[in-house]
């Protein structure tokens, strides 16, 4: 029976490996209709603790929430000539409501810019009432071919935000502020070293003026952009008027912005930190941080560590760990062990009849598997060992996270080099920003531009593809 249950092994099949553990970590299930997703209360609980970073970080900022409907005259979409044709092949059409054809067609919301920019030429009228930092939490619907939970469905759960400011400038800046928001999330909740960059203009949002994004690299080498933040210009506000009487009261047409992160995120950190038995959850997003599992053959060894076992429990809940006591009686230890581990829980506090004779409890920590991970300490203060550990394994995932993604980045000097390298890993070259150049990547190697990072050497080069001059290298990879 063991042996049936395990994981493939990531080497071998990385993405039935991937399908598999998000069954059996009960994260999220497939629904009736193909494509979709039904996210289980582990999945959701996991993505409710994104959410609460993410929201506390935007309302830090001046941002607020609200609600904007999940349908959208078709007409809509029509205004802005790159926004509609990006997104008119993805779309879910409503032609039919109450038993009657619908006047107009109405889309399911693939994304809200256009709803929002109708709504934002009606609420500003005035310098005074910008800017406007509007944020939504909610899900929208792409009709998508190839599908893959979390990673890729018809619908997924997101938040949107949607500014409109005075000037090019301040957009800007807010584009580049959520986009630090974003970096600082995933690097420092979700443990997930990622990129800041620029998206090329062929990898561009439909109707933004720039796309900025977060991109990591799984344990595959595949690249996951893990959100992005667009700067639009004027677009949408010609698009959808949305005009203000400036201080020299001129009309003036607002700047605004868009920037989104979905349950995609929840893929990242599967694909970042997972291993052969399981899902590997980094402490700070974790649902359940520490289980307790009780120990014990007989009724007599049951009450004695039973007694320690909830002392634990309540110390460490009164400590604000989020802990779960498993003191199932129809499974065996050896299950429950398996069964934390494939769920991803970063600490496990193991009590025994001997701990309780000797005043000691085992750790074991889910990021280093068997016998190295595991120690025996004292119960006295042990809340305060637990999330010290915590803090330990957070930072430990980081790093083997990151250790892992600069030692398969390659700085390929020639075209062969690149052909070779994004085989298994990223290039990071020169590249002259033609469309031709990228292009030709794609065709030869199936790799794309991820992104131009901020951070670039201080010399220039010349294009890995064309030899002209470049001033700026970009990351190059396969990608989901
Ligand atoms: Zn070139």
């Amino acid at each position: 029976m063991m042996a049936e249950n395990k994981l493939p092994a990531r080497n071998e099949d990385f993405s039935e490996w991937y399908n598999q553990l998000v069954l059996r970590a009960e994260l999220a299930d497939y629904a009736p209709v193909r494509g979709c997703m039904v996210v289980r209360p582990y999945g959701w609980a996991l993505w409710e603790n994104i959410q609460a970073a993410l929201d506390g970080r935007f309302k830090a900022t001046g941002h607020v929430n609200a609600a904007f409907p999940l349908f959208i005259p078709m007409s809509f979409l029509e205004k802005e000539k790159d926004h509609v044709e990006g997104f008119s092949p993805e779309l879910a059409v409503v032609t039919i409501g109450g038993g009657e054809k619908l006047e107009e067609p109405l889309v399911v919301r693939p994304t809200s810019e256009t709803i929002i920019g109708y709504m934002y030429s009606k609420w500003i009228k005035s310098y005074r009432d910008l800017p406007v930092l509007i944020n939504q939490w909610g899900s929208v619907v792409r009709w998508e071919m190839r599908t893959r939970l979390f990673l890729r469905t018809l619908e997924f759960y997101w938040q949107e935000g949607h500014t409109a400011h005075a000037d090019a400038e301040e957009a800007k800046e807010e584009m580049f502020r959520i986009l630090d928001i974003y970096y600082n999330f995933a690097v420092n909740e979700a443990a997930v070293p990622v990129f800041k960059g620029t998206k090329s203009e062929s990898e561009r949002f439909a109707g933004a003026q720039i796309t900025t994004s977060i991109e990591g690299m799984m344990q595959d080498k595949k690249a996951l952009q893990s959100a992005t933040s667009h700067y639009f210009g004027t677009n949408f506000a010609k698009a959808f008027e949305i005009e203000f009487l400036n201080k020299d009261n001129k009309l003036q047409l607002a700047e605004t912005t868009s920037w989104g992160l979905s349950t995609r995120m929840i893929g990242a950190i599967i694909m970042t930190h997972g291993d052969d038995q399981g899902l590997v959850l980094p402490p700070r997003l974790a649902p359940i941080q520490a289980v307790v599992v009780p120990i014990f053959k007989n009724d007599a060894e049951k009450s004695k560590v039973m007694e320690v076992a909830d002392r634990v429990f309540k110390e460490l809940k009164a400590a604000g760990i989020r802990i779960k006591m498993d003191d199932r009686d129809n499974v065996s230890s050896g299950f429950k062990f398996n069964d934390w581990e494939m769920r991803g829980v970063p600490v496990r506090v193991e009590i025994g009849p001997k701990d309780v004779e000797k005043n000691s409890v085992a750790l074991a920590r889910r990021d280093r598997p068997g016998r190295e991970g595991k120690s025996f300490v004292q119960q006295t203060d042990l809340s305060t060992t637990v999330a010290g550990l915590l803090v330990e394994i957070q930072d430990a995932l980081l790093k083997r996270a990151t250790e892992f993604r600069d030692a398969n980045i390659h700085d390929a000097k020639t075209y062969d080099e690149l052909k070779e390298v994004v085989k298994d890993g990223w290039a990071f070259s020169y590249w002259c920003e033609s469309r031709e150049c990228e292009a030709k990547v794609k065709e030869d190697t199936k790799a794309t531009t991820r992104n131009i990072p901020f951070d670039q050497p201080s010399e220039e080069g010349t294009c890995i593809v064309c030899g002209k001059p470049s001033k700026r290298k970009v990351y190059f990879a396969k990608a989901y």
